[in-house]
């Protein structure tokens, strides 16, 4: 495991890139709405992105050779679809949920950031998965600060996510990012026997992390469908997924894709 420890002018670069990645994300809320295809909305966020000078991370992932790996410049995941959704021809309906992941690099260096999207009214349940999966982000944003293991933050994010009668993807997992988008270490949302003998670390100042809770409402197991992409929950309940890039700094944490 070799982690990138990112120095202040290093920091600068990646708010650069996250505040692309933010206002792209900005715009998709905004602009999502009944009747729109999410190959509408993908567009909606590449052009945001493009015209901010931002290069997308997705197209064509992990070879980016043309024709081949994921076919859409954002993840756009609908209801009982968790990650990895393709944009395309589906129409978004009143009360889906919608996943919008964004990853974009700008002056050499990486963003990436998820939010869901309600589209137009959403049900109590629909409500509850976003605020729990959107507190299990910011209870880590709150809880990261050197000489922390990580496993100790993954342990809170899980018991609160668990706490609420939700379960936490474990088949994907956060990521170390930088120039790269994605670096070591793995950060996952969980954790296990495994993580704890072989994957964990101690938080470092200098550190940049994406932490991306990926919450089912139901049960944890996942299905990957035949399109070789798309991550849908087994159960067929509804999923949502949130992301922010993180720098450990001396104190804390500092998101860089916030807007600021
Ligand atoms: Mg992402
Ligand atoms: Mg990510």
């Amino acid at each position: 495991m070799k982690i990138n420890l990112k120095s202040r002018r290093d920091l600068e670069l990646m708010r650069a890139a996250g505040r692309v990645v933010y206002r792209a994300l900005t715009r998709a809320k905004e602009l999502a709405h009944p009747g729109m295809t999410t190959l509408e909305l993908d567009r909606i966020v590449y052009d945001t992105y493009t015209s901010a000078g931002g290069q997308g991370l997705f197209l064509w992932y992990p070879t980016y050779a043309p024709g081949k790996g994921f076919p859409g410049n954002t993840c756009i995941s609908v209801n009982d679809e968790i990650v990895h959704g393709i944009p395309g021809g589906r129409v978004l309906r009143d009360g889906d949920l919608v996943s919008v992941d964004c990853g974009i690099r700008l002056g050499g260096y990486c963003g990436d950031s998820a939010i869901t999207i309600a589209i137009g009214k959403i049900s109590p349940d629909q409500q509850r998965l976003c605020d729990v999966t959107q507190e299990a982000l910011a209870l880590a944003i709150r809880e990261i600060r050197p000489g922390r293991r990580w496993s100790d933050v993954a342990t809170k994010m899980q018991a609160y996510v668990e706490s609420n009668g939700m379960s936490c993807v474990r088949e994907f997992v956060g990521h170390g990012i930088g120039t790269r988008m994605h670096e070591d270490p793995k950060v996952p949302n969980f954790v296990s026997d495994e993580f704890r003998k072989r994957g964990d670390f101690y938080l470092q100042p200098g550190m940049t992390l994406a932490v991306e809770p990926m919450v089912i409402l139901g049960s944890p197991d996942v299905v990957v469908l035949d399109d070789g992409w798309t991550v849908v929950t087994k159960d067929s309940t509804p999923a949502a997924h949130y992301e922010h890039t993180i720098a450990v700094t001396a104190t804390g944490s500092d998101v860089l894709t916030d807007g600021r």
